[in-house]
């Protein structure tokens, strides 16, 4: 894969379409992919902090969440093709799903506004399945939500817990589940909801 390295963070080259297409090619296989939708504040803790910037190199692919990101790379000579929003691509695989019946589960945000975001993608995408959703606000020591995961086996795990605890739960879990394209949204579900 060819990547963009933007003050230390490998960026995947790609556009927004591509991408899209590219995380449904997993889930229709099956894969177990950990994807990073990063904004100029992850690149800067990922600077600050060493455990942080090994988390990220974890991770399947970076991709350019934000204009900053994409002008940053321009500028250092080495562009990336466009911005690769975590809400966008969201909104693309719910597109795509819609036509093929994939499965998502949904976690983070505010319970209302969680509740608020299933009934959304209910109505607009009625052939999207939700697994199962739960709301940003728990005790990590809670295992109920991973093991909902694993009994449901999701296509698409959304989470949406701001970053970087969002990158850091799919890292803590990942390696309790067999298959899922786990993909941090941040502030995507307040959105949605409207
Ligand atoms: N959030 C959460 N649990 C927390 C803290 C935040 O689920 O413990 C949610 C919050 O309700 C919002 C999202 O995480 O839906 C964070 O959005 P924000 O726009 O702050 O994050 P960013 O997009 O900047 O990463």
């Amino acid at each position: 894969k060819k990547t963009i390295d933007v003050l230390g963070v490998s960026f995947i080259y790609t556009t927004l379409a591509e991408f899209i297409a590219k995380l449904c090619e997993y889930a229709n296989k099956g894969e177990k992919k950990f994807i990073i939708t990063a904004n100029p504040e992850i690149v800067m803790l990922a600077r600050e902090n060493e455990e942080f910037r090994e988390l990220i190199q974890q991770a399947d692919y970076v991709s350019a969440d934000g204009i900053g990101i994409v002008k940053g790379a321009a500028m250092l000579g080495t562009p990336l093709p466009e911005r690769v929003s975590g809400y966008d691509t969201l909104l693309g695989i719910l597109r795509t799903s819609n036509e093929t019946k994939r499965s998502i589960y949904m976690l983070g945000a505010k319970e209302e506004v969680l509740e608020q975001a299933v009934v959304r993608i209910r109505h607009d995408y009625p052939n999207v399945c939700i697994a199962g959703y739960h709301h940003g606000f728990f005790d990590w020591e809670d295992d109920s939500i991973i093991k909902e995961i694993q009994e449901t086996e999701p296509d698409f795990i959304f989470v949406g817990l701001g970053a970087p605890r969002q990158e850091k739960w799919i890292h803590h879990h990942l390696h309790m589940v067999e298959k899922g394209v786990f993909m941090g949204v941040g502030g995507s579900f307040d959105g949605i909801a409207g």
